[in-house]
């Protein structure tokens, strides 16, 4: 049976504590243990699959087709391993397993409350992944802020570990602000001295505190948060805010927070930190050699989080290509034909995002139109490779009411249509076509030359799908279908060769990008951005073809 880490957070809520979870996980695989984390979010929606993007940010979908939150991509970023539907857990869906218990008459007639049928099923799952030989460690990040009442179930279930698991099979890591008064010149202790308070009185004692803070602890203050907050002062942890996410397993080495676990936890078989990959991508990241201006068009821009693995995925494309990958949100309700040239002008890229529903619709498809016109390096992604089929069909093949059936039942062009499966669905949750599905590459295409294969699995999140009725008139004017499904036939993949790069996908390649295998796409866009740039505004295939 592995053993388990749980991460509560306090004071405040956006303090890190996934990138936190995701680096303590890092620095315990780089010395040899298997590792995996999972997050416990306390809302009622079954999977944060409902959930508007600006509600929660992006919503991440696994190899198994889970409706996910953000945090997840953080985990999978930082350890290049997979997780699943087990790793992300709601209130939601705890209590839809006990209410169905329940109708199904398994509790025998007993009365069904939060303790302790809530907080057994929530045990049940927090100790599910740890179960078996798969892995040493589960980490269990709990979402929300200590002394919120919804989060409360989840407390008292760790609360009932640390008393029925032995000592060193279970921990909790708690963390906490630490702020710095400007006026005082001080840093203020009574924030986090409250909140430990809070999270004794329901029982669970922190064996680590990590302090998030703008300025270094100091022995003194680590004495005294330590002697207040009854831990001992070496897991008092300092997390000084850092320039990347990717600096904070260093960080985290630094302050030495993996020993103190692997202490606490009695785990005495591990090697030093192999973390040579990991150095080698910062240094990279931290010191570019030029830099790209990539415009991301998307109707969410105001939330940055709403696009977090795409964002993610150009860090990781941009130290591979060693440039700076500049990010310029435009948002695509403002995008008219007037403007277009003006809000566009100087980018060597050009990434339309995915979404839903018709809000910036004709904008996306006016920055398509400018990017193919131009030869300005294009990436579609999901959404926004159906624009650019839209786009085509309007302007090149001349059917000017070309449509997704998403945003007008009515066309006559239904160049983007539902899928045949999905017309029969009358839940919205969790019935997208969803998660890894095969794709077959054409060999010589663009896309084979940058995945180096012509056998790729990526994962997917849509209804709608390229309508192959068209597929014929789109190939004779020169926008090929280069990636199918190998069973189904459904376009993965469109590429226009007269243009140096242009390119769209149904799936999603952002959801597999990690600092260790970076998404090939997203490598060659910037790649193309890159020469782009260097060639002011010009792009060759030939060139391409060399640089690939
Ligand atoms: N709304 C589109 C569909 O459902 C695209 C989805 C997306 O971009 N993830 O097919």
């Amino acid at each position: 049976m592995a053993k388990y880490i749980f991460v509560t957070g306090g004071v405040t809520s956006s303090l890190g504590k996934g990138i936190i979870a995701a680096s303590l996980a890092k620095l315990l695989q780089a010395r040899g243990l298997k590792v995996t984390i999972q997050k416990f979010d306390p809302y009622i929606n079954v999977d944060p699959g409902t959930l508007n993007p600006y509600e929660h940010g992006e919503c991440y979908v696994t190899e198994d087709g889970a409706e996910t939150d953000l945090d997840l991509g953080h985990y999978e970023r930082f350890l290049s391993t997979p997780t699943s539907q087990a790793n992300n857990v709601t209130t939601g869906r705890i209590y839809q397993t006990v209410i169905n218990k329940e109708r199904a008459g398994d509790f025998l007639g007993k009365t069904v409350q939060v303790v302790p049928h809530i907080t057994d099923e929530i045990k049940r799952r927090m100790l599910l992944l740890g179960k078996g030989s798969q892995f040493d460690i589960v980490i269990t990040e709990i979402g929300g802020t200590v002394g919120d009442i919804e989060s409360l179930p989840f407390i008292e279930a760790v609360r009932q570990l640390q008393w029925e698991l032995p000592e060193d099979k279970v921990m909790v890591i708690h963390l906490t602000l630490v702020p710095y008064l400007k006026a005082a010149k001080e840093l203020k202790t009574k924030p986090t001295q409250h909140s430990v308070k809070m999270l004794s009185e329901t029982g669970v004692h922190p064996d680590v505190l990590v302090c998030r803070t703008e300025e270094p602890l100091g022995n003194d203050i680590r004495r005294k948060i330590a002697l207040f907050c009854n831990v001992k002062q070496e897991a008092v942890i300092e997390a000084m805010d850092a320039s990347t996410i990717y600096e904070v397993p260093l960080l985290m080495l630094r302050e030495k927070l993996d020993i103190i676990c692997l202490k606490k936890l009695n785990i005495t078989q591990y090697s030093e930190p192999n973390l040579e990959k990991w150095k080698v991508y910062l240094d990279k990241l931290k010191y570019p050699k030029s830099k790209v201006t990539i415009g991301l068009i998307g109707k969410y821009i105001e939330l940055q989080d709403a696009y977090k693995s795409i964002l993610e995925s150009f860090i990781h494309a941009g130290a591979m290509n060693e440039v700076k990958v500049q990010v310029v949100n435009v948002h695509s309700e403002f995008i008219t034909e007037e403007n277009v040239q003006e809000k566009l002008e100087g980018l060597d890229g050009l990434l339309v995002a995915p979404g839903f529903g018709l809000r910036g619709i004709e904008g996306k498809i006016v920055a398509v139109k400018y990017a193919r016109e131009k030869k300005l390096p294009f990436f579609g992604i999901c959404l926004g490779m159906q624009m650019a089929v839209i786009e085509f069909a309007r302007n090149v093949l001349g059917l000017s009411d070309a449509h997704s059936t998403e945003m007008d039942a009515n066309t006559t062009n239904p160049v983007i249509n539902m899928m045949e499966e999905q017309k029969k669905i009358k839940m919205m949750g969790g019935t997208m076509r969803l998660g890894a599905y095969p794709c077959a590459i054409q060999p010589g295409s663009l896309a084979e030359k940058i995945y180096g294969s012509t056998a790729i699995s990526e994962r997917h999140r849509h209804r709608y799908e390229f309508n192959s009725d068209y597929l014929e008139q789109f190939e004779a004017n020169g926008m090929l279908a280069t990636g199918t499904n190998p069973e189904s036939g459904l376009v993965e993949i469109i590429e226009i060769p007269t243009h140096p790069f242009f390119i769209g996908v149904q799936y999603h390649p952002e959801l597999k990008s990690s600092v260790e295998y970076p998404a090939p796409l997203f490598v060659g866009f910037v790649n193309a951005a890159k020469i782009y740039n260097e060639n002011k505004g010009i792009l060759h295939a030939e060139q391409m073809e060399e640089s690939i």
